[in-house]
């Protein structure tokens, strides 16, 4: 495979993950709104506010790739999304349900994680290492949303427990 192709894989890989971050801005109030937990909501609000931050990253990498910033709809991150929207419609909110949605929620982080180290590895070997060390940025972030996700269903699931 020439570097020109694999050049456009990087790119094409950018369009889904800035589509994706892109349905999150929307979704993300209301996984905050819905949330039972007020530790939960708080982190779906500050969870908001990085994937803003996400988002003009993507924009920054664009550029430095001389690439307009245009995202290619993401049908996984759709689906991701559908199903946390069936767990809200479904269930009145609860800690059981907060359990179910931060399930959810991380299946949302692991897609990152996965399309960001995805990109970060086709920047490097590209050697766009400006492109890659921003991506990298991102990925240790998603990092520690999930781990952060994780801490809240310990907590969460204990409140389930006596529900
Ligand atoms: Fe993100
Ligand atoms: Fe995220």
């Amino acid at each position: 495979m020439s570097t020109e192709s694999l050049k456009e894989l990087l790119i094409e890989e950018l369009k889904d993950i800035y589509d994706a971050e892109k349905q999150l801005l929307k979704a993300l109030p209301k996984m905050a709104k819905a949330a039972f937990d007020e530790e939960l909501k708080a982190g779906f609000n500050s969870h908001l506010e990085e994937t803003k931050e996400h988002v003009s990253r993507l924009e920054r990498v664009f550029k430095l790739l001389d690439e307009p910033a245009k995202g290619k709809v993401c049908p996984a991150m759709k689906g991701l999304i559908e199903e946390c929207s069936e767990i809200l419609e479904e269930r009145d909110a609860s800690s059981v349900r907060d359990a179910q949605i931060i399930g959810s929620a991380q299946r949302i982080e692991h897609y990152e994680i996965a399309a960001y180290g995805t990109v970060r590895t086709l920047a490097e070997t590209l050697g766009e290492d400006e492109v890659a060390e921003i991506l990298q940025t991102t990925l240790d972030e998603e990092g520690e949303q999930d781990k952060k996700l994780t801490a809240a269903a310990a907590t969460v699931n204990e409140a389930a427990l006596t529900e």
